[in-house]
């Protein structure tokens, strides 16, 4: 369409070293070059504006306070592994689901939600804080509040203090399920104070965490648990407008033999129903048909916020993360998945760009990107290190840092290889990830290098401590 031959163009793209054929899709910085290349004018703003045109309206509307009610708190477990997450989510459907039809599709990702006096809960399990924190570097916040489960036989764990970290980085409000309290090995005052040791005081010594003792095998606890989530909630005050069209955000998504694409969703805002036009991802379609999460056979006609349901009439599997709107033209609906298909395509085929790094921290930092405002002007750390005495005397050396206009933040200190676990967060909240005297394993290496994180590696102090010094100072030397 730009009048100049195809050959011509392909092979211009070949001496940038591109291999193309006539269905590749290039960046806007090559079409560019190409346009000024051949002499042509393109407009490629074009593609990308129905797109802003509609979805980005969508997400700047604002509610009328008056239009907003109180919705349901979504809730996820987060935990060490064998604390007892999944028997406290079962003991929670025993007691509060009506139903007992549970099951049915296969569930990677639990989500539904219970009655409680008059009320309702949402839960979200997520199969552990990675993919908590993936779908929020996504821009997919179900979360409102985190329960961190501990054993109280068993103490904080790593995982714990992972898990800790991604939650307070996601800044929502933790609560405490001090689990396996029946256990006759159960220290809860040994816990409180491996809590407290995290910044996490509890209520009892003065602290603002609620700690609630449980047990998934004989019940205890357990409506004081669902309790303090009430309560916590009240105080937030989470609201929606339940008369605007949904949005929400994909949670998994399958392939169901006879029903077709089966997309389990959350709605955060609005109501969802049947006969709706969504797009969601690079996936598009009418809600023919909704179904409970904990009875698949359970059919619904609408969802209200916080409410996670099973949706069918998507003409594919949308994945975990992606959000979805409701729009009032299919071929809207089409076109904006169309064009996100390509782009993901064109995206894989290469080019990806460096998110955060001390290199790029600099740059945004001389163009005066970083803005004024505070959390831009703050560099988020990941700290791995090999043991707990370096992390205390990095700590240490890090807190003389001190800079008038940015602040060095560390979001996790902790002992062990650079995981996948961290390469997540670094990318859900801009995060550099130092390596003190440990290496990432491979799936983090490749992670971090397909996500453009950056893993920095020091193995004495004082030279991490300096490169920050210089960091902050705006005089990094560029990296050798
Ligand atoms: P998850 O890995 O955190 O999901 O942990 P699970 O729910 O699978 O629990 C791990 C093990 O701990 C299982 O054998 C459970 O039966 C047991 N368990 C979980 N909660 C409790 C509890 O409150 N008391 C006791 N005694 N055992 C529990």
């Amino acid at each position: 369409a730009t009048g100049v031959a195809t050959v011509k163009i392909l092979r211009t793209l070949m001496t940038l070293g591109t291999m193309a054929n006539i269905n590749t899709m290039i960046d806007t910085e090559t079409g560019e070059y190409l346009a000024a290349e051949h002499g042509v004018e393109i407009n490629l703003k074009d593609a990308l504006s129905i797109e802003d045109e509609v979805i980005t309206k969508i997400e700047e509307i604002e509610d009328d306070p008056d239009t907003l009610q109180e919705r349901p708190p979504v809730v996820t477990f987060l935990g060490h592994v064998d604390h007892g997450k999944t028997s406290l989510m079962d003991k929670i459907i025993d007691k509060n689901v009506v139903s007992g039809e549970a099951g049915g599709i296969t569930q990677h990702i639990r989500a539904y939600i219970v009655d409680k006096d008059d009320k309702q809960i949402a839960f979200v399990d997520t199969p552990g804080h990675e993919a908590f924190t993936a779908m929020r570097a996504r821009g997919a916040n179900v979360t409102d509040i985190a329960v961190l489960i501990i054993a109280a036989d068993d103490g904080i764990m790593p995982q714990t203090e992972e898990a800790i970290s991604h939650a307070q980085a996601a800044e929502v409000p933790i609560i405490v399920a001090l689990n396996k309290i029946d256990l006759p090995g159960a220290n809860p005052d040994k816990v409180m104070q491996q809590l407290s040791q995290h910044g996490l005081l509890p209520t009892e010594w003065g602290g603002d965490v609620e700690v609630v003792k449980t047990s998934a095998i004989s019940g205890e606890g357990i409506d004081s648990l669902l309790e303090t989530i009430l309560l916590t909630a009240e105080l937030h005050e989470y609201t929606a407008n339940p008369d605007r069209p949904a949005v929400g955000v994909c949670l998994e998504s399958e392939q169901e033999s006879d029903r077709g694409v089966l997309a389990k969703v959350i709605v955060k805002n609005g109501t969802l129903r049947v006969g709706d036009i969504v797009v969601c991802g690079s996936s598009h379609g009418r809600v023919k048909a909704m179904y409970d999460t904990l009875n698949p056979r359970k059919r619904l006609t609408e969802a209200t916020t916080s409410t996670p349901v099973s949706i069918a009439g998507l003409d594919q599997a949308p994945g975990a993360g992606d959000k979805f709107y409701v729009l009032d033209d299919i071929a809207q609906a089409r076109e904006i998945a169309t064009l996100r298909a390509d782009r993901s395509r064109s995206e894989s085929l290469g080019t990806h760009t460096v998110k955060v790094s001390f290199d790029e921290f600099q740059k945004r930092r001389e163009e005066g990107t970083l803005g004024n405002n505070e959390a831009a002007a703050t560099l988020n750390i990941i700290v791995r290190a090999d043991t707990r005495g370096s992390i205390e005397a990095l700590q240490k050396e890090m807190e003389k840092l001190d800079h008038p206009e940015v602040k060095v933040r560390t979001l996790q200190a902790s002992v062990g290889a650079v995981s996948v676990a961290d390469v997540t967060l670094a990318d859900a909240s801009d995060a550099v990830i130092i390596a003190f005297n440990v290496i990432p394993d491979e799936a983090a290496r490749s992670l971090a290098d397909d996500n453009g994180i950056e893993i920095r590696r020091y193995n004495i102090i004082y030279k991490a401590t300096e490169e920050l010094k210089a960091l902050l100072e705006g005089r990094l030397k560029p990296e050798e």
